[in-house]
This record gives structure tokens, C-alpha cells and sequence, in this order.
């Protein structure tokens, strides 16, 4: 117990304590302090690209050759952010209705101070209730000027040791034989690979890849490819043979039950991709999941990505980053987040041919980050 006497002289030393460090800061805080109000006139460019892909992509629901994606650019007090949104068919997104979107938003940036952020995320989300990726776009533009603002890499604003970052894998698309082949041999770079199935050549597909590397870890993501729980305990079994690390999507998003029901007769991890957006969504998979697959263009940004980090972590789930075919714009934005989670899948601008921008960089599966803040961009659109 302390006497009153005791207690007086302790706070009064914390009391001093403080105001010590209080007045240090001051000292060489006038310097450090952004001298931005957040209030200025505001610009806001917004512009679609066609972004190129190297090979032609495809999954179990659908090909491309190409991707138009909406980049936005916000200047405000001399700082710029940059932002992209990737619309998505299986979502119901396109670049048109995006682009709308964004336009239909701009007022509430334009009307509120940007350090505001988190009021700012609340407005977008009550006024943008489709498009997830605009409010993506958005979100990421206003992350970047943040971070810019107080002049550090988002990664550092948000405390997180970029030396934890898990090591990306790199997506090989549904193909002939042939082209898996040379696809998986192009991949020899990356430790890891992902394997897109999911279709009625599951087993030709895992075999070419495997007539190329005999142990490299493969993750494999049916994108809802499988349509019954005994269909996909099936391929399961089989790919548990195979050297498979997790199953991302097995069965279309609605089937959680019979999720449920899968992952009590396999010993491998399952994780959901299409069954979750936001956090909103993550309650409802536990039981039927061992892990989410969080996207900036379905969680509409980074500070919804974080809220759903922080979510899934609470109840005890895995996490992965993943993303669409996105330029270095969105990847960089996610690659912010990385070492905050299990598994990172951030490939997307690999995998185009005229990325307008570069960031952070992949070096035999790992991230290579730089020092710039915000997201680490450079380049233009
Ligand atoms: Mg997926």
C-alpha cells in the first residue's frame, strides 16, 4: 500500500515525467508535424486502363485476355494518393458502373477533412452499397494521402515489421497441358505456387504441374468449381496426395453447411474466398472455414481489410491477402498489410504486361518493400 505521501510523489513524478516528454516532442515536433490541413481544394482524376494480361487468364467461371480497371488520383494540400479499383463479373461490377460510382462520391471527399478518414470510410460505405472495388479505389487513394501526409509507408503508421511478411505464391490459371507446363516452368522463381481448378480436368492439371516440380508447395482454389460435397471430398482425398498446403473455395459461397460437413472429413485447411467480402460475412463461416482470403476489391479497402484482420484473428481463423488482376497500385496497397497475415497471394501485377505504375516488388516469393509512404507507388496513369 502506498501512503498518500508516496502516492503524491509518484504521480507527481509521472505528472513531470510526461510533461518532460511532452515538451521534447514539441520541441522537435514543429518540424516532424505535417503542415497540412486536410481541408484545401481538393482534385480528384479518375481514368480506366486496359491493363494487358501475359497469358490469357483463366478460372472455372471465366477468360481473359485483358482487364479494364478504374485508377483515381486525389490531390489535396500538394500531396497525391493514388487509388485503382478492379472490377469483378463475379460480383457484378464493371468498369462503367465503378467509374459512376466513384464520380457519385466525390463530394464526400471534397467536403471532409481527409485525417477524417475513418468518417470518411463510414460515409462511402452508406452511400456506395455495390462496387465494392470503388470504394477499394477510393479507400486506397485516401490511405496513400494519409500516409504521404505523415510522410512513412502505411505498413509503418500501422506498426507492422515488414521482415513477418509471409512469402507471396504465384497463380497458375486454368490451360491446356501444354501451357501448364511452360506456365509452371515460368514459375520457377516463385516457391510457392497457387493452382487454379476446380473443372472436370482437375487431376491433368495438378499432374502437369507436377511433371514439372516434383515437391514445390501448391495451394488450390476450386473458385466454387466443385457443385457437391461428395464431388469435392473426392478431389480433395486425391489432392492431399499431391503435396496440397490448403483448398481455397471448394463449393459455391452459399454452400456453408456443406462446407461444414467437408471440413469434418478432411485434415487440410479450407478457406473462403467468394464466402467472404467484409467482416460483416466472417461470423457466419466459423465452423465451416479454416481461414478467409481478405481482397482489397471486395473489402472496398484497406481499412476494412484491417478491421477483418483484426476479426478473423479473434476467432481464431487463417488469413490470406490475395487480389484480383490488379496493378501495382492495388498490390502495393495490400502488400501494406502483409506481415500482418499467414499467407499472401499477390501476384495480380505480375501477371499484366503494362503495369502504368511500380512498388513494391516480388523477389523469389518475397516482398521486397521500399521506404516511400503511402503505399510505395510510383508512376501515373
Ligand atoms: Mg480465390
Amino acid at each position: 500500500m502506498l501512503t498518500r505521501k508516496q502516492f503524491l510523489r509518484l504521480s507527481g513524478t509521472s505528472i513531470l515525467g510526461f510533461s518532460l516528454f511532452s515538451s521534447a516532442s514539441a520541441s522537435t515536433g514543429s518540424k516532424s508535424k505535417p503542415k497540412i490541413s486536410g481541408t484545401g481544394p481538393m482534385k480528384i482524376d479518375i481514368k480506366t486502363k486496359k491493363l494487358i494480361l501475359k497469358h490469357t487468364w483463366t478460372i472455372s467461371r471465366n477468360s481473359s485476355n485483358f482487364k479494364n480497371n478504374v485508377f483515381v488520383r486525389i490531390e489535396r494540400d500538394g500531396i497525391v494518393g493514388y487509388g485503382e479499383a478492379a472490377p469483378n463479373v463475379r460480383y457484378g461490377e464493371d468498369y462503367k458502373k465503378t467509374t459512376d460510382r466513384i464520380k457519385g462520391a466525390e463530394n464526400i471527399l471534397k467536403k471532409t477533412d481527409l485525417f477524417h478518414y475513418v468518417d470518411i470510410k463510414e460515409a462511402i460505405d452508406k452511400h456506395i452499397t455495390d462496387q465494392s472495388c470503388a470504394k477499394a479505389a477510393i479507400d486506397i487513394a485516401l490511405m496513400d494521402w494519409i500516409g504521404k501526409a505523415f510522410n512513412q509507408p502505411l505498413y509503418k503508421l500501422w506498426g507492422l515489421n515488414t521482415a513477418e511478411a509471409p512469402l507471396t505464391s504465384y497463380s497458375i490459371g486454368i490451360d491446356t497441358v501444354e501451357m501448364i507446363k511452360k506456365k509452371t516452368r515460368e514459375a520457377e522463381p516463385y516457391p510457392i505456387l497457387k493452382v487454379k481448378v476446380g473443372t472436370k480436368r482437375d487431376k491433368e492439371i495438378i499432374n502437369a504441374v507436377r511433371s514439372v516440380t516434383k515437391d514445390k508447395p501448391i495451394r488450390v482454389d476450386a473458385n466454387e468449381g466443385w457443385k457437391t460435397k461428395e464431388v469435392a471430398l473426392e478431389n480433395i482425398k486425391w489432392l492431399m496426395d499431391q503435396g496440397v498446403e490448403f483448398i481455397e473455395q471448394p463449393m459455391p459461397a452459399s454452400m456453408i453447411e456443406e462446407t461444414a460437413w467437408l471440413r469434418d472429413h478432411v485434415d487440410i485447411p479450407i478457406i473462403a474466398d467468394e464466402a467472404v467480402k467484409t467482416a460483416h460475412d466472417i461470423p457466419k463461416l466459423v465452423g465451416a472455414y479454416d481461414g478467409i482470403n481478405i481482397k482489397l476489391m471486395k473489402s472496398g479497402g484497406l481499412q476494412e481489410a484491417l478491421r477483418m484482420i483484426y476479426m478473423a484473428k479473434a476467432y481464431g481463423m487463417k488469413i490470406m491477402l490475395g487480389c484480383m488482376i490488379e496493378s501495382s497500385v492495388g498490390i502495393s496497397a495490400a502488400a501494406q498489410l502483409t506481415p500482418f497475415v499467414d499467407y499472401a497471394d499477390l501476384d495480380g501485377n505480375l501477371l499484366i504486361a503494362n503495369d502504368p505504375f511500380s512498388g513494391v516488388k516480388v523477389d523469389h516469393g518475397k516482398f521486397i518493400f521500399n521506404d516511400k509512404p503511402g503505399i510505395g507507388v510510383e508512376g501515373t496513369f
